[in-house]
């Protein structure tokens, strides 16, 4: 099976590529937004309308030539996803980038042969910790220590900046063996606001410690920024504290995600989890950020465990979004209609007398539908 993966590294570009790397990402925002709003006068314009645009621009616009043609080209098709996506109703109208927020921009790999000699745009090297990149030539990068080779066909890499640190994501086709295996154990599990996770053999993974540490972080610094002075040298240096508070919270959340999902799939050969409508839960709860961060954490989890347990030959399965795994008992099956009061956190069923708590009583549910599913897949 063929998998993608990406590879994320630290870049340490000095300042002759720093400056390149802000140019081009100034001139993506500047073609994203500029066909943004051609697309917004004239929906029916098509993608190969924009692209034959590009060219004329970068006549009226001579800045535009300086920076990697690809990138410019990846800038629309980024707007045309976000159509697809808007028409689809999976995401929304697509926005106008701006300034600092989300700086960066992607390019392809594009491999050429000319006399014999092979030339590709886009190379890794990880015994020098080099890689070189349309138009940058080399540049430091430090991550993966103990790899030294990537194995695979690089298909693209996206140059970010976060606050004054900067980032290459390098996105590769590898080829992955997937040993069959038996089934002999399976898991339900459960996720939720209270406790993180909630797997049926009782483990519970609960909110981390540093969630609160940088929640109240987050809310300190939003409250300073919002009495700064737009553009003013304090509103910038805040900014910048309030980004790198973010990038840390998401890294220290995709470390513990990791390990979660990690011990839930090497431990067990089929895993069972609802399947999470997360879009509509963060839009419920957009106000509040302790709220939306699980939200988005759950919906981590969610994904993580479905390509791990491909990758390892391990089964997953969704149970219906409506079935009502809390309100069932898990050992006589009785419906318990109170139980959808989420404040209740003991499940006692009134019919065979069972108590347990509320999130291990869903799991076991969870995973005793996703045993009828596995028969029915078979
Ligand atoms: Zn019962």
């Amino acid at each position: 099976m063929m998998i993608n993966k990406a590879y994320k590294f630290r870049m340490y570009p000095n300042v002759n590529q720093k400056e390149f790397i802000n140019k081009t990402i100034g001139c993506t925002r500047f073609i994203y937004n500029y066909m943004l709003n051609q697309k917004k006068e004239n929906i029916s314009l098509s993608n190969f309308d924009l692209m034959k645009q590009i060219s004329s621009l970068t006549i009226t616009y001579p800045f535009l030539k300086e920076v990697d043609s690809c990138a410019l080209r990846c800038a629309l098709f980024d707007l045309e996803n976000g159509f697809k996506k808007y028409f689809a109703k999976t995401g929304g109208y697509p926005k106008f980038k701006i300034k600092g927020v989300k700086d960066s921009y992607r390019t392809t790999y594009i491999k050429n042969k000319y006399k014999d000699k092979i030339y590709e745009n886009i190379k890794i090297d990880l015994k020098n910790r080099k890689i070189i990149l349309p138009k940058l030539k080399e540049v430091k990068i430090r991550g993966y220590r103990k790899l030294n080779q990537i194995n695979g066909r690089i298909l693209n890499a996206t140059i970010s900046k976060v606050a004054d640190k900067y980032y290459v994501s390098v996105c590769v086709e590898e080829e992955l063996t997937i040993k069959e295996r038996i089934p002999s154990s399976v898991v339900g599990i459960d996720v939720g606001i209270k406790s993180l996770v909630t797997t049926s053999d009782g483990t519970t993974y609960g909110n981390p410690n540093y969630l609160k540490k940088y929640e109240k972080r987050i809310k300190r610094l939003q409250r300073d920024l919002s009495r700064k002075i737009k553009g003013s040298n304090n509103y910038y240096k805040t900014k910048i504290k309030l980004e790198e508070t973010y990038r840390k919270l998401k890294n220290a959340r995709i470390k513990t995600n990791e390990e979660i999902v990690s011990q839930i799939v090497n431990n067990y050969d089929i895993i069972v989890s609802e399947d999470l409508n997360v879009k509509t839960m963060i839009q419920e709860a957009k106000k509040h950020l302790r709220k939306s961060i699980t939200n988005s954490t759950m919906g981590d989890i969610i994904r993580r465990i479905k390509y791990k347990s491909k990758w390892l030959g391990k089964k997953y399965y969704q149970v219906n979004r409506y079935y009502a795994s809390s309100q069932i008992c898990s050992r006589c099956n009785h419906k318990e209609k109170e139980m959808k009061d989420i404040n209740k956190r003991e499940y006692k069923c009134s019919h065979c007398g069972l108590e347990i708590d509320r999130d291990i009583n869903a799991s076991i549910n969870i995973m005793i539908e996703g045993i009828f599913k596995s028969y029915q897949m078979n």
